[in-house]
Formats: structure tokens, sequence, C-alpha cells
């Protein structure tokens, strides 16, 4: 349960469409209202998974705050974050930058696997993962194919991505 917390909110990317400038990250599901709502509810009902699951949720939130950013107070709509993968100058003019690509994704997707740093921060987190997960919870190893998933489908998004742009 506190593993599917963190990762559920990105399942709002089906509802993109909804979202200011289609980006899923402006939805509700990605700022912090739902984190302290589970948060409140564990307490109430005095259940220490749930607390910590509305924790795991937070996470999630934060640790998106760093790539592109998130509408994480929700009500002003707008995009927060240091975002160290987009410019103000790719940001002010991003229409045009997302014009140069025949799918305006691919320079969301290019961005992240260009960069050696979120390539080396990807893999020593995976392994990180892998060791605390071996040591501590063995019992629940069987959760990692859910990261193997997860990486299948953002690999061959990219490089489905990367046969449109050179087609
Ligand atoms: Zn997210």
């Amino acid at each position: 349960m506190i593993v599917l917390a963190s990762v559920i909110s990105d399942f709002d990317v089906f509802f993109s469409k909804y979202a200011k400038d289609h980006n899923h990250r402006n939805l509700i599901t990605h700022s912090i209202i739902p984190s302290i709502i589970i948060f409140v509810f564990g307490i109430i009902f005095y259940w220490p998974a749930l607390i910590i699951s509305g924790f795991s949720y937070f996470i999630h939130i934060f640790v998106d705050l760093f790539d592109w950013g998130t509408n994480v107070l929700y009500f002003p709509k707008k995009t927060f974050g240091p975002r160290f993968f987009i410019s103000k100058e790719e940001e002010e003019k991003l229409p045009q930058y997302l014009d140069q690509y025949k799918s305006p994704a691919s320079f969301f997707d290019f961005k992240y696997y260009k960069s050696k740093i979120s390539v080396t921060i990807e893999i020593l987190l995976f392994i990180l993962m892998m060791i605390l997960i071996l040591l501590l919870a063995f019992e629940y190893i069987l959760i990692t194919l859910l990261y193997f998933l997860g990486l299948y489908f953002h690999l061959s998004r990219h490089f489905h991505l990367k046969k449109i742009e050179s087609s």
C-alpha cells in the first residue's frame, strides 16, 4: 500500500486532457492536498501504514518538484519547483521549443535521457532500492517487478519517440 501510494498519482496522466497545458502535473493529484488527506485519515483511524502512505505520496510530489516542477499548492494553478531540467528561456518560449519536434513529448523525454545526471541518479537509486529491499524486506522482493514494468514502459516510449523524430 505504501509503495502504491508513492506511484498512484502518476496515473493521472490519463486525465491530462483536463489539465492546464495538458500537463498532468497541474492536476490536483500532483499537489500536496492528497498526501495531507491520506495522512489525516491515517491519524483518525490510527493506522500506521496509512500515515506512512501519506508520506510516500508526498515524497513523490516532492521529487517531482526538482525535474519539471509540479502544481504543488494547486490553488494558484502555477507550476512550482527548482525545475532543473528546464531553463527560464525554455519555459517562456516553450511552444517554440516543442514545435521543433514532431511529438511535443520528445522535448521532455530526450532532455531526461540526454542528461548524465538524471541517468546516474536513476541507476544509483535502483542500486539503493535493491540493497534496501534485499536487506530489510526480502519478502517484498516481487514489488521490484513494478519497477521493471515502469522501466519497460518508459524505455519503450523513449525508443518510440526516437523513431518518430528520425523518420
Ligand atoms: Zn509524478
